[in-house]
């Protein structure tokens, strides 16, 4: 099944359960300061949820653009590593605001996958927050799933990547004990069930997540974070369109499912024609180069332009990272805008922004590649120069002093140089690089201070241009808050 047919199946089957299907809200969040970009189905629904909006239904199903790339929840790192992880995704979800609550969500969403789907029960599992002892009985009673394929996972608050069955869209915000649905490729993929110490492969991959809304977590009077009970008990759910066509499909990884094929292919060949040879078409970097360009086409799609700060900073810091996997791969002239058309061609019907804002896209696109493009080069000449001196050290760490200069002059975000270091088993010194940021700002500031004594207007832009492009004193600290 094609993931144009996984999408309407899933919407149809959600609309003959009487919801209203709802269009995608753009990735940029209408007036929600508390999140960067939409990382979820029920982003667009949160004021529903805490009673402070009304719609004409109770129950709604959507398909909807998100981003994964900041925030609570980041999945930059993640990108061509995992099977199943991208920064721009497609959500399914269905919602209930104060309707059905636990039992219908578990048995609609078991019912798509085994009857209209048609997954085998046999390979799915469960997980439900450690001490909901309802959603455990409907899936062990009602549902018939043997325990021994139902985990209890409590909220592992904190770490990186073990499972979590209590989820929070952000610090703030509805939020509620969650019930996931995992499917099992078999093992000839490595990983271990939800719960287990080595769950993070992809053998046992996490497709659904049926959230059981009841709380809206706030920072109250005192600065402590508490829970309010919401008005009405509700459902949210989110399902990975690309996650559920890699079962369906029955293919390797997310980039092997009929949305990436030609994407991939795209990329392979613009990064071959800008100089790469033989390209391998499976590389972690070709993936990263078709995940990012859907998630930059998309951004700009929905109003974004690179800059220095907040989304457009997050926009900037992804382009950069999809160029360098290409010169990586031997691009030496730009290759990724191109691939707007290719993206346009696959998604374009789902998502008709795609297609009349397909100049803007490739021009938005092509003015910060051929930006980043002067100045890669001599970034990574320098950044080779200092690990060969550092393996001469023996050293694992890389110099914050020198990660600030990188970005600082030659416009490299300080998770690109994470991520060159990564591929060699090496990590950068953030602390370091934090405090260099910190002085340059002191320092600017200061000399800003000099300016308004001698009655000259302070734009809070420093005047010192030194590098290219250089990262200026007010932006910096808002784009630290993202290089996370
Ligand atoms: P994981 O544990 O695999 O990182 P998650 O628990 O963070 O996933 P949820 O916040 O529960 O994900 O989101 C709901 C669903 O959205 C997931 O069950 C999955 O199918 C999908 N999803 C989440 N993150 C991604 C991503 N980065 N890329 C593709 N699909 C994703
Ligand atoms: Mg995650
Ligand atoms: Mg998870
Ligand atoms: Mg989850």
């Amino acid at each position: 099944m094609k993931a144009a047919d996984i999408r309407s199946t899933f919407l149809n089957y959600f609309e003959s359960k009487g919801h209203q299907i709802v269009a995608s809200s753009p990735v940029v969040p209408g007036d929600d300061p508390t999140l960067l970009f939409t990382n979820a189905g029920m982003n667009q629904f949160k004021d529903v949820f805490l009673g402070f909006d009304k719609r004409p239904y109770s129950r709604a199903a959507t398909a909807q653009k998100c981003i994964r790339a900041g925030g609570k929840h980041n999945d930059l790192e993640n990108v061509g590593y995992t099977a199943r992880h991208h920064t721009f995704f497609e959500m399914l979800g269905n919602f209930s605001f104060g309707d059905y609550f636990k039992q219908d969500a578990i048995k609609y969403a078991w019912e798509l996958l085994t009857e209209v789907f048609k997954l085998p029960a046999d390979k799915l599992w469960a997980t439900v927050y450690a001490e909901d002892d309802e959603a455990y009985e409907i899936w062990t009673k009602e549902i018939g799933l043997p325990a021994e394929r139902v985990v209890r996972i409590g909220d592992n608050k904190g770490a990186r990547y073990a499972s979590d069955n209590f989820w929070m869209m952000g610090d703030t915000g509805p939020c509620g004990p969650c019930s996931e649905i995992f499917y099992d490729f078999g093992p000839s993929i490595a990983g271990g069930p939800p719960g287990s110490p080595d769950e993070d492969g992809d053998r046992y991959t996490e497709v659904w997540n049926n959230v059981f809304m009841q709380f809206n977590r706030r920072i109250d009077e005192n600065g402590n974070y508490v829970m309010d009970p919401l008005p009405k008990p509700s459902v949210d759910t989110g399902m990975g369109l690309e996650r559920l066509a890699r079962v369906l499909q029955n293919v390797a990884t997310n980039y092997d499912i009929d949305l990436f094929v030609n994407l991939m292919a795209a990329a392979k060949r613009e990064v071959e024609a800008a100089g790469g040879q033989d390209v391998d078409k499976d590389s972690p970097s070709l993936k990263a180069i078709a995940d990012h360009i859907r998630a930059c086409s998309f951004t700009i799609a929905d109003g974004v332009v690179p800059s220095n700060e907040g989304r457009g900073y997050v926009l900037r810091r992804i382009a950069r990272r999809a160029i360098r996997h290409g010169y990586k791969l031997g691009a030496r002239t730009p290759f990724f805008y191109k691939l707007v058309d290719a993206l346009t061609a696959e998604m374009g019907k789902a998502y008709p922004e795609l297609v009349a804002k397909q100049r803007r896209v490739t021009e938005v696109l092509k003015q910060e590649e051929e930006r980043f493009f002067l100045t890669i080069a001599n970034g990574m000449e320098i950044l080779e120069a200092a690990l060969v001196t550092l393996a001469q050290a023996g050293g694992k760490v890389l110099d914050g002093e020198l990660a600030f200069k990188l970005h600082d002059t030659y416009g490299f975000p300080l998770d690109l140089t994470a991520d060159v270091l990564r591929e060699r088993g090496l990590a950068v010194d953030e602390a370091g690089f934090n405090a260099a940021m910190n002085r340059q700002r002191e320092q600017a500031r200061a000399a800003g201070k000099f300016k308004m004594a001698q009655g000259l207007e302070y734009s809070g832009v420093p005047t010192d241009f030194k590098g290219y492009e250089k990262i200026w004193v007010e932006d910096a600290k808002v784009a630290a808050l993202y290089v996370d």
